[in-house]
């Protein structure tokens, strides 16, 4: 029987969202029920059953592919280039982000810092006084601090992700050092336990296309008037200039990596990844997407699954192109809307500290937003002047969750190409 491909599902339903959410907003009611709740309901249903995946899929995925790769070559191998691919890919979208707003400027209106416009009084005097604050290190050191878990529960159940992929390393490592009988055993064990999950992951698959219709239909209703002027007047050139970036990004940056280092058609990665990015859109999670990720990567894409649990897990985490991009743009426009001088100096520490907080930032929707209170209290900024993107965050965090999404799995092929992997990208 014909069946549209889930992307095209999915696609369909993110249509119908937009017009419905539209339609409905927050007050509309069916016999005294809200559409709105009704949108939240089965969103957050669908979010529910992700999430409820995770912590099985990424510890059995991580182990099992960690005690495939077999010794400590292997291991360090994978590891260097997994982090090397990291470091260069999110460098390369800062620096696009930074490029984009000091050509497009979006702070200043007229020549003059736009903060007049968009209702900020924050004195300047006061803002260049303001120090260095030690706000940023202290909150980077928190996050290696949770690199090593004290309770592997607790962290599970506070979605920790980095403490839980640090000791499922250790723990797939160590599980190759033990008399073979016992490692064996362990070895079907987890194996059975990530099919398991994997299969699970289908299951919840089939249900993408009503899930992202509840999600987006949610932030569609829940967009205000008000909002929408914001958008067409202040806010309208920042947001151009983060999705112009951001498309950059997606576009040509990552393509062209994938073309020449990988020497795979981009086109057929878009396909594969579809139902993850779509996924990534509407969830605004990139943790709440992994499961997603992993079944586009290992099954459209064609990637070993010792690869891609190594690179995708950690990858949600710690490899965020889109969010450091946008942090990067996000804090300058701030900056220029407050009349900063916005010397190489600043521009650099911009930089470093979105590249050294896109690391540290969760999956999780509106993560970004902590992100850039550290950028704006490095460069000393009033943590106030945050209130000035959050009427068009929730959209732009919708696009930045699926760069971050799709450049994970351009990092799975990618590194699996270098592995010597045959086959990826062949078949979708
Ligand atoms: N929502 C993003 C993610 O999950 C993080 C952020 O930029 O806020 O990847």
């Amino acid at each position: 029987m014909f069946r549209l491909k889930l992307h095209w599902q999915i696609l369909i339903a993110l249509a119908f969202a937009v017009l419905l959410g539209a339609l409905a907003g927050t007050e509309h009611a069916l016999f005294g029920i809200r559409y709105y709740d009704v949108f939240n309901f089965i969103g957050t249903l669908f979010l529910n059953a992700l999430k409820m995946i995770i912590v099985p899929l990424i510890i059995s995925s991580i182990i099992v592919g960690i005690a495939g790769v077999g010794g400590t070559q292997g291991l360090g191998r994978l590891g260097g280039k997994t982090i090397l691919y990291y470091f260069t890919t999110s460098l390369v979208s800062i620096l696009t982000g930074l490029l984009f707003v000091n050509l497009f400027a979006p702070g200043i209106v007229d020549g003059r810092p736009a903060k007049e416009f968009l209702g900020l009084n924050a004195e300047q005097a006061l803002i260049a006084a303001e120090k260095v604050g030690d706000h940023g290190a202290g909150d980077i050191a928190d996050v290696f601090l949770s690199m090593v878990p004290p309770n592997i529960v607790q962290a599970a159940a506070n979605g920790q992700m980095l403490g839980l992929i640090f000791f499922s390393l250790l723990f797939g490592y160590f599980m190759t050092r033990i008399p073979k009988a016992m490692a064996d055993n362990q070895h079907v064990f987890w194996q059975g336990i990530y099919h398991t999950m994997m299969k699970i992951t289908d299951f919840v698959m089939k249900f993408a296309p009503l899930g992202v219709f509840g999600l987006v239909a949610k932030v569609i209703a829940g967009i205000k008037p008000e909002q929408l002027g914001e958008l067409a007047s202040s806010l309208g050139m920042f947001f151009i200039t983060v999705l112009l970036a951001l498309a950059t990004h997606v576009l040509i940056s990552l393509p062209l990596l994938l073309r020449f280092i990988a020497r795979v058609n981009p086109w057929r990665q878009y396909s594969a990844m579809a139902p993850a990015m779509l996924t990534a859109f509407s969830t605004a999670s990139s943790s709440a997407t992994l499961p997603l990720t992993i079944e586009c990567v290992e099954k459209n894409a064609g990637v070993s699954n010792r690869t891609s649990s190594f690179v995708l897990p950690l990858g949600a985490t710690v490899n965020m192109d889109g969010t450091a991009l946008y942090e990067c743009v996000a804090a300058m426009f701030i900056a220029q809307a407050y009349g900063l001088e916005l010397g190489l100096v600043t521009q650099f520490t911009i930089v470093l500290v979105a590249l050294l907080t896109s690391i540290g930032v969760a999956g999780i929707p509106a993560a970004s937003l902590v992100a850039i209170t550290i950028i704006l209290g490095t460069i000393g900024l009033p943590l106030e002047a945050l209130g000035l993107i959050l009427a068009v965050d929730r959209i732009l965090d919708m696009f930045r969750t699926s760069v971050n999404v799709f450049s994970d799995s351009v990092g799975a092929v990618i590194i699996a190409r270098l592995e010597g992997e045959q086959g990826i990208l062949q078949t979708t």
